[in-house]
C-alpha cells in the first residue's frame, strides 16, 4: 500500500519520519538489547518473542518491545503489507468511530500520533477541521509508524501450529520461503477478532450459493444492483454494509435487528478512561465479570454517521424485533425468514460479528484442552447466562494463558494474548485503540520481566564477570586480580 498521497503529502511525510528519528534518539531508542541467547532443539538460535499478526495491537506489542530492549523477536502477518486487519480490506465505514485525537499506537513519542501524521500533510487548519479519521488514513498512518519506527515486519507469512517444545514455543510458519519451524521463549498471539476465536455465522441452509455473506467477506454489492438485499444486525458493521450496499447502487436494503430498537448507549466508551483501563485487571473475578458482561449486554450503538449514510437513501428499511430465523436458497435468490415474514432478496449480509473462542483456533489445537477459561472461574448459572463471556480465556497478570490443571501444561503460560481475547481479564486492552498504548506496554513490560527472571542465573554470572574500568583515568584504578574485598 502507497502511504503518500501527493508532493506536498510526500515532503511533510519525510519531513516528519526525521523529526521522529530525532525523537526516537533522544528518547535513547532502540537502547542496548539485554537479552541472552540460547539455542533451540534443532541447534538453530531461539526467539525472544514471536509476535504473531501485525495489525495494530501486534505492531504497537512489537514497538513496545523494541522500547524495551527485546530486539531478538520477529513478527509476521500472513496478510501482505497493507492488508492486515479490517482497515483496508472489509471495513466498511468512511471514518473510525474513534474521536481523531486518540492515541496508542505512538506509544506516547508525540511525532508518531496521528496527528503529527495528520498535520504534517494538512497542516494545523487541516487538522483543526478534520472531523474524523478517515478509515484509510487510519491504515496509512499505521503503516507510516511501522516505517518510521523500524518495527520489523514479515508481511505473507503465517503461523500454521504451535506446540509446546520442553521449556520453548515451537511454531510452523509458512513465509514466501516456504514452510519454516522457529523455537521462541514467548508467542504473543495478536491475531484480531478473528483471531481471537471465529467469524460466527448463523448455520441457515442458503450457505454456499453465494449469495449469503459474513460482513466481513468481501461483497461486490454492484452486482445486487437489480434487487434487494437484507442485513442482519444492528452494530456498525451491519449499517456500514447496508450503507456501502445503497451507495453501490443496490435500490432496497432491509436491516433486520433482533432488538426493539438499537443499543443507545456505547458503555466501552465510557470505560475508556485511565481508572478503568489501568485498574480492571486488578479487580475480583466477580466485579470484572460484572462489568464485562453488562457491557456486552447493553451492545453497541452503530455510529450515527453510518445511520445517517442509510437513511438518506429512500430504499432502506429496518425491521425491528425481527431476527431471522432461516435464509433458504430461491430459484433467482433468496428467502429470509422470520417470525413475522419470508422476504424473498437477491443475497442477504450476516453481520454476525465474530466469536472468542481461543480454542477454536487451529494455531493451538496442542494447547486446547489446557486452557482455563472465565467459564471456570465463575457459577456454572453465571456461564450458563453469558456463554460468550464464558469462553474468553482466564489470563494471567502479563495476558498469559493459564493451565486448567495446575502442572499440566507448564509452557502454556508462554503463550501470551494480544487480541480481543483479552477484554475479560484485563478490559478492552487489545482490541479498541483507547487502551491499547496500555495494553501494549503492560505485555511489553511482563514479558521483560518473565523473560529476566528465566534466566537470572545467567545474567547473576554475567554480573558477576562484569567489568567497568569507572576509576581508570585517576590513580586510583586497582585491576581484578589486585583488588581486595
Ligand atoms: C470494521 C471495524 C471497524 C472498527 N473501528 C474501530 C474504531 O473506530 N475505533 C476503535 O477503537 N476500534 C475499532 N475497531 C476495533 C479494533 O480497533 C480493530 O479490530 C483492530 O483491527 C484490532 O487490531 P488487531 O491488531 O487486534 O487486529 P487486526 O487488525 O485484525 O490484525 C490481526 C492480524 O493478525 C493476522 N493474523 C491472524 N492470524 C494469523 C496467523 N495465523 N498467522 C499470521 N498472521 C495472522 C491477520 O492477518 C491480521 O492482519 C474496528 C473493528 C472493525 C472490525
Amino acid at each position: 500500500m502507497d502511504i503518500h498521497h501527493d508532493d506536498a503529502a510526500v515532503k511533510g511525510l519525510d519531513g516528519l519520519a526525521a523529526e521522529v528519528r530525532r525523537d526516537l534518539a533522544r528518547l535513547n531508542h532502540p537502547p542496548a538489547a539485554w537479552t541472552l541467547p540460547a539455542e533451540g532443539p534443532d541447534g538453530r538460535p531461539v526467539l525472544d518473542v514471536l509476535v504473531v499478526g501485525a495489525g495494530m495491537c501486534g505492531q504497537t506489542a512489537a514497538f513496545a518491545l523494541l522500547r524495551e530492549g527485546v530486539a531478538n523477536i520477529r513478527v509476521i502477518d500472513r496478510a501482505p503489507r497493507g492488508a492486515e486487519g479490517p482497515w483496508g480490506t472489509f471495513a466498511r465505514m468512511e471514518t473510525l468511530r474513534s474521536p481523531k485525537h486518540l492515541t496508542g499506537p505512538d506509544l506516547g513519542v508525540p511525532s508518531l500520533t496521528f496527528r503529527a501524521w495528520f498535520e504534517a500533510q494538512h497542516g494545523a487548519a487541516g487538522w483543526r477541521d478534520l472531523y474524523k479519521v478517515p478509515r484509510l488514513d487510519w491504515l496509512r498512518y499505521l503503516l507510516f509508524v511501522r516505517d518510521a519506527a523500524g518495527i520489523p515486519v514479515e508481511s505473507d507469512t503465517a503461523l500454521a501450529r504451535l506446540w509446546p517444545a520442553g521449556g520453548l514455543i515451537g511454531a510452523a510458519l509458512d513465509g514466501p520461503a516456504g514452510p519454516e519451524t522457529v523455537h521462541a521463549r514467548k508467542v504473543v498471539l495478536a491475531c484480531g477478532r478473528d483471531g481471537s476465536g471465529g467469524r460466527r455465522m448463523p448455520g441457515f441452509a442458503a450457505a454456499g450459493t453465494g449469495r449469503l455473506f459474513h460482513a466481513s467477506d468481501p461483497i461486490d454489492f454492484a452486482r445486487f444492483r437489480g434487487g434487494r438485499l437484507a442485513v442482519l444486525g444492528a452494530s456498525a458493521s451491519a449499517v456500514d454494509n447496508a450503507a456501502a450496499a445503497l451507495e453501490a447502487g443496490v435500490p432496497d436494503v432491509t436491516l433486520f435487528v433482533r432488538r426493539p430498537h438499537f443499543p443507545q448507549v456505547n458503555k466501552s466508551k465510557w470505560a475508556s478512561f485511565p481508572g478503568f483501563l489501568r485498574g480492571y485487571a486488578a479487580l475480583d473475578d466477580r466485579q470484572r465479570w460484572a462489568f464485562t458482561t453488562f457491557m456486552m449486554e447493553e451492545g453497541t450503538p452503530p455510529p450515527h454517521e453510518s445511520v445517517l449514510r442509510c437513511t438518506r437513501h429512500p430504499g432502506f428499511r429496518i425491521r425491528f424485533g425481527e431476527g431471522w430465523t432461516g435464509v433458504r436458497a430461491a430459484p433467482d435468490g433468496l428467502v429470509v425468514e422470520t417470525a413475522r415474514g419470508r422476504y424473498p432478496v437477491e443475497a442477504a449480509v450476516a453481520a454476525a460479528g465474530f466469536e472468542v473462542d481461543l480454542v477454536r483456533r487451529p494455531e493451538l489445537a496442542a494447547f486446547r484442552d489446557a486452557v482455563l477459561t472465565w467459564g471456570e472461574r465463575v457459577p456454572a448459572a453465571q456461564a450458563e447466562a453469558h456463554p460468550e463471556a464464558a469462553r474468553f480465556p482466564y489470563l494471567g497478570d502479563g495476558m498469559q494463558m493459564l493451565e486448567r490443571v495446575p502442572g499440566a501444561a507448564p509452557d502454556l503460560a508462554r503463550l501470551h494474548v494480544f487480541n480481543w481475547g483479552v477484554t475479560m481479564s484485563h478490559g478492552a486492552l487489545a482490541g479498541d485503540i483507547p487502551g491499547l498504548g496500555i495494553g501494549a506496554t503492560r505485555l511489553a513490560q511482563a514479558l521483560v520481566r518473565d523473560l529476566f527472571v528465566a534466566d537470572a542465573d545467567r545474567h547473576f554470572a554475567r554480573m558477576q564477570a562484569h567489568e567497568d574500568d569507572e576509576l581508570g583515568p585517576t590513580g586510583f584504578f586497582v585491576p581484578r586480580e589486585a583488588r581486595r574485598r
